[in-house]
C-alpha cells in the first residue's frame, strides 16, 4: 500500500482545469468531471490505464503468491517437488485448483491464485516446473 500524498493541484487531462476526481482503475489520470473522463476514456485506456492496471494486478498477484508460499511453507524442498510432480501428473489443462487445494491444504481461492501465477508468462508444464523449482519456491524472494 502506498501512502501517496494528494497533490494540491491536479489538472484535468482534457481541459486542464482543476480536477477533482481521478480514474479509479489506475489512479493516474485526473479529471474535472465525469463527462471529461468519459470523453478521454478510449485514449486513456489504451495509453495508460491498461498498462498501469495490469502492472498493478501483476504486483498484487505476486504478493499474494508469495503470501501463500509463506503461509503453507510451499518453498520447502519436499513441497516444491510435490508441487512439480502434481503439475506434471495431469494431462494438459487437467490440473485443477480444487485438486491442488485438497492436496496442499490451501483454500480453493488460494489454489487459483497459485496456479494462475505459475502460468503467468510461461507455458504450463515444463517451463512452469522450471519456474517453480528455480525462482518461485527457491526462497520466495521477490
Ligand atoms: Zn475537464
Ligand atoms: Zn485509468
Amino acid at each position: 500500500m502506498s501512502t501517496a500524498a494528494i497533490p494540491s493541484t491536479q489538472a484535468c487531462a482534457v481541459c486542464q482545469q482543476v480536477a477533482t476526481q481521478r480514474c479509479s482503475r489506475c489512479k493516474q489520470a485526473w479529471y474535472c468531471s465525469t463527462e471529461h473522463q468519459k470523453q478521454d476514456w478510449k485514449r486513456h485506456k489504451q495509453s495508460v490505464c491498461d498498462d498501469a492496471y495490469q502492472a498493478d494486478q501483476y504486483t498484487l498477484h505476486k504478493q499474494e503468491f508469495d503470501r501463500i508460499i509463506q503461509r503453507y511453507k510451499l518453498n520447502t524442498e519436499e513441497k516444491s517437488s510435490a508441487i512439480a510432480e502434481f503439475l506434471t501428473a495431469g494431462e494438459e489443462g487437467s490440473v485443477s485448483a480444487a485438486q491442488f487445494a485438497e492436496k496442499f491444504g490451501t483454500t480453493p481461492e488460494e489454489a487459483v491464485v497459485f496456479l494462475e501465477w505459475i502460468q503467468v508468462g510461461v507455458k504450463f508444464k515444463q517451463q512452469s516446473i522450471d519456474v517453480a523449482n528455480k525462482s518461485g519456491f527457491a526462497a520466495a524472494k521477490r
